[in-house]
């Protein structure tokens, strides 16, 4: 349903090109929040974003930057913040997974792991901090995993990177809450997207039947979740990690 509730605000989603990003952006551009959707390597997906968001009446444009790269991050942020001043919600969304044991775990794909998924957020949220702590008004919403809250085998590199993402969003959250700006984790279960589309149909099964809602969820589960946690109703929400998983990390 369109709402005007963020109406004025601007918001930037990592990794908005496809999958929860996407969802996520579709969600917060029906509050009617401005929306960056940031992008790596799928330009045309993001078009395809914007395109959908434009022509639900929203405002939108698509920006191109590997989170992991502190340089196009900060990029990123001159063309937002030229076009609209400040970021005022940012949703740490983007991230991948590389599996293996821990045995055969390289260098590369431990460090591109937690390149992406937590010196990214770092990155982003450093960048966006400054000016949502002097406009007193700000929402950092970061897309954490039910990996990071209880571990799973080959995805040590995952688990780290997710887990340390809590600790600094709980860190953050401390640091800045005198000035209205919240910051959030929200932990998503399984659901499908292209990440997960790399899982056995027989390891799908398996997650299916340990969850107790016995299915993956709806993109929009945990879209809606992470939109609500930008509202300026959720002012007084800080610090908190959600699931949004059907019951499995229960
Ligand atoms: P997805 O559909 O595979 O999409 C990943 C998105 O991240 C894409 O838009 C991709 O952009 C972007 N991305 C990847 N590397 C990037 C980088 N270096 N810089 C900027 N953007 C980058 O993924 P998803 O499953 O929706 O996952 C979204 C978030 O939810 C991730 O943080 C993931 O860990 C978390 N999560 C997902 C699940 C699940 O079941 N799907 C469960 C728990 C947590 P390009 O395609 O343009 O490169």
């Amino acid at each position: 349903m369109k709402t005007n509730e963020l109406e004025g605000k601007s918001a930037l989603v990592t990794g908005a090109s496809k999958g929860i990003g996407r969802q996520i952006a579709i969600r917060l551009a029906e509050k009617g929040a401005r929306i960056a959707v940031n992008y790596n390597s799928s330009p045309d997906a993001a078009s395809e974003v914007v395109e959908t968001l434009t022509d639900s009446g929203a405002e939108a444009f698509a920006v191109q930057a590997d989170v992991s790269d502190i340089d196009q991050v900060k990029a990123m942020f001159k063309e937002v913040e030229g076009r609209w001043g400040n970021v005022d919600i940012l949703v740490n969304n983007a991230g991948i997974i590389d599996d293996r044991h821990l045995i055969r775990m390289s260098d590369d794909s431990w460090h591109r792991v937690i390149d992406v998924n937590l010196n990214g957020t770092f990155y982003c949220t450093r960048a966006a901090i400054r000016k949502m702590m002097s406009k007193r008004w700000g929402r950092v919403i970061n897309i954490g995993s039910i990996v990071g809250l209880r571990g799973n085998p080959t995805q040590t590199n995952y688990t780290a990177s997710k887990a340390a993402v809590i600790g600094f969003t709980k860190a953050l959250a401390k640091e800045v809450a005198s000035r209205n700006v919240t910051a959030n984790v929200v932990t998503p279960g399984y659901f499908e997207t292209e990440t997960t589309s790399v899982l056995t149909e027989e390891m799908k099964d398996y997650w299916k039947e340990r969850t107790p809602m016995g299915r993956f969820g709806d993109l929009d589960d945990v879209a809606h979740v992470a939109a609500f946690l930008a509202l300026p109703s959720s002012k007084y929400i800080t610090g908190q990690v959600i699931s949004v998983d059907g019951g499995l990390a229960v």
